[in-house]
């Protein structure tokens, strides 16, 4: 496999390239020839005189393209408006075929679906690239379509942009079909003896608490943690809705994980109403993180896969990147260049880039999706070393930024830790460990309303509240500390038997009503069920010997909530049904 790379300026100088590479083709045997054509103007006229010159040369030779916000060729941004590559195969029973679609919403899913046909009736192929126009489309069914493609297949490809971003104005193409403004073109490559590589590398890394998205619209992000979008850029970075939002935003786009493959979307614009227009989709309820884009971090990134892209001993390497890293990196070619140190790197930045991992197939934002691709068996040539320009900065120091970010994450867990005990110490009891009065009455309210709005009695709770009897007796004669003894005894026999005897769908809740009063709510049960539970809490009590109490007694009273009450004639019911047990010898249950 070779690459051979043209910078389009004019006609003339690219009739010469193509002849000299027809020759090139014909002295060795190349099987086939496929063309990537790249414009950032998709209304260059010289397009059109590309392609023909293209056709009419190497007339076997299949080419794709579509438009683009950036031609990468040689590893760098390059500087004109058209770029040409042709990949060269030179084994004999490598394959190339192309095939274009028109793609709207409603056939997303069939195309992918006859592409998955396509490619798993034929074992031979390898891997499928596209070049879509994704605008104004969800690139989710056909993801989803595309994830049947067998599993050693790999899937990769990019949306088409153009130079001014504006993303109406794209185009896809290819020798099989027109230059189209909502298309998918597909190259499937195929041979027993090609091999190809691809992942995405991100480089952003969370920062923060986690975010919820609550209010989202295909890819117009309303809402986070129930706050308006922008108000989260605003509040935590500061990002003012002025002609800089996007550059301002694009460090710190939102970072997911879906099914554990980190996704990125970045805001693009900010509208009026405080919502945020993102690169993609994102998915009501799901969760996000701001994260940050540290020059640093990124290249240390790149660094490290460019070692897997090395071990791979590329003949050729294709580049999809979102053309948010152009912007992040001043069009600086940092992170592309340095593949060029093993093989011919080419590709152009995107609105999206897409690639299978090992888990799923995804529309990515700001990253950089890199394809190695060879013919025939890996051979390492030790002279193809994958080096970093100034690689002396990644050999152990850590950016500022870094730290930084570290030092937020750390505090943020700390704080977050923090949050979680104080909540949980709000709602509970300090002594018993059950929950307090107000939490109690929560719970109770919560259960009633549930039971009422089901329209069904039977998911009306029961109450069973217990008393110590004779309490004051120990506290005299053994001691306040020994009271207390006597009160967690109590409580952990309560806990235990709604543990032990109480199905675990049912979640039923312990109180402290009192000094050593107790309330214990039964979701959705019977009177009965709820009595025999509290006979049975009444004689486990019994049993236990305090070592100076030595065995006490309880009296509780039971009921069950009533259609149309409320929450106070609920529990006066069942302090009348502990009082009727006090009154009456003490050491049982009452019903009422
Ligand atoms: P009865 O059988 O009628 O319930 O008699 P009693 O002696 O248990 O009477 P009552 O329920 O009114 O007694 C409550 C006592 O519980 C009074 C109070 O000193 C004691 N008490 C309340 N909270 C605590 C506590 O946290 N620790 C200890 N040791 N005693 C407590
Ligand atoms: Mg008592
Ligand atoms: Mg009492």
């Amino acid at each position: 496999m070779r690459v051979f790379e043209y910078a389009y300026r004019d006609s003339g100088e690219f009739k010469s390239g193509l002849q000299a590479l027809k020759q090139w083709c014909n002295e060795h045997n190349a099987s086939n020839v496929l063309f990537h054509v790249y414009v950032e103007s998709p209304d260059n006229p010289a397009l059109g005189t590309v392609l023909q010159l293209i056709s009419k040369t190497i007339p076997r030779a299949l080419y794709v393209g579509c438009s683009s916000s950036g031609n990468i060729l040689n590893g760098e941004l390059s500087n004109t408006d058209i770029i040409v590559t042709a990949t060269v195969f030179e084994n004999k029973d490598t394959t190339v075929e192309v095939h274009q679609y028109s793609l709207t919403e409603e056939t997303d899913k069939d195309v992918a679906g006859k592409v998955a046909e396509m490619v798993n009736s034929n074992k031979d192929i390898k891997a499928v690239e596209f070049l879509v126009t994704i605008q104004g489309l969800s690139m989710t069914g056909l993801c989803e379509g595309l994830s049947k493609i067998r599993d050693d297949v790999s899937i990769f490809g990019g949306g088409a942009l153009n130079a001014v971003m504006k993303d109406d104005e794209v185009i896809v193409f290819s020798k099989v079909g027109d230059i189209t403004d909502r298309s998918i073109v597909v190259v499937l490559y195929g041979g027993k003896d090609l091999h190809t590589d691809a992942f995405y590398i991100g480089g952003w890394n969370p920062l923060g608490h986690k975010l919820k998205v609550t209010r989202c619209v295909r890819n117009r992000l309303y809402e986070l943690d129930g706050v308006s979008a922008y108000d989260t850029y605003y509040k935590y970075l500061s990002i003012k809705d002025d002609e800089n939002f996007f550059i301002n935003s694009l460090e710190f786009p939102l970072i997911m994980d879906i099914d554990g493959v980190d996704i990125l979307r970045a805001p693009t614009a900010c509208n009026s109403d405080g919502s945020l227009e993102m690169t993609a989709d994102m998915t009501e309820g799901s969760y996000a993180y701001l994260a940050y884009g540290d020059p640093w971090t990124i290249l240390r990134h790149v660094n490290e896969y460019g070692l897997r892209v090395q071990d791979f001993a590329p003949q050729a390497i294709y580049i999809f990147s979102c053309a948010a890293r152009k912007t992040f990196w001043d069009s600086s070619s940092k992170e592309t260049k340095p593949f060029t140190s093993l093989a011919p790197t080419t590709g152009f930045y995107t609105s999206g880039e897409f690639v299978r991992t090992d888990k799923r197939i995804d529309q990515h934002n700001v990253t950089l999706v890199v394809v190695s691709m060879r013919e025939g068996r890996k051979v390492r040539d030790h002279d193809k070393l994958f080096h970093m320009g100034d690689s002396a900065d990644l050999s152990g120091q850590v950016s500022m930024v870094n730290r930084l970010a570290n030092f937020i994450d750390a505090a943020t867990k700390e704080l977050e830790e923090a949050n979680n005990r104080l909540s949980i110490m709000a709602i509970t009891d300090g002594l018993t460990g059950l929950y307090n009065r107000m939490e109690t009455q929560k719970r109770i309210s919560k259960e009633v309303f549930d039971g009422v709005t089901s329209g069904d009695d039977n998911n009306l709770p029961c109450l069973i509240m217990i008393d110590i009897d004779n309490f004051k007796s120990v506290n005299d004669c053994c001691g306040h500390s020994e009271g207390d003894r006597v009160i967690k005894g109590l409580c952990d026999m309560i806990s235990d038997t709604i543990k032990k005897r109480l199905p675990p769908d049912i979640e039923a809740a312990a109180g402290r009503w009192g000094g050593e009063e107790f309330m214990v709510l039964i979701p959705r049960s019977s009177i009965e069920d709820a009595s025999k539970i509290a006979e049975l809490m009444r004689i486990e009590f019994s049993r236990i010997a305090f070592s100076q109490a030595g065995c006490q007694t309880i009296s509780l009273g039971v009921t069950k909530a009533v259609r149309g009450e409320n929450v106070d004639m609920l529990c006066g019911r069942v302090d009348q049904a502990l009082y009727e047990a006090k009154k009456t010898g003490k050491n049982k249950v009452v019903v009422k």
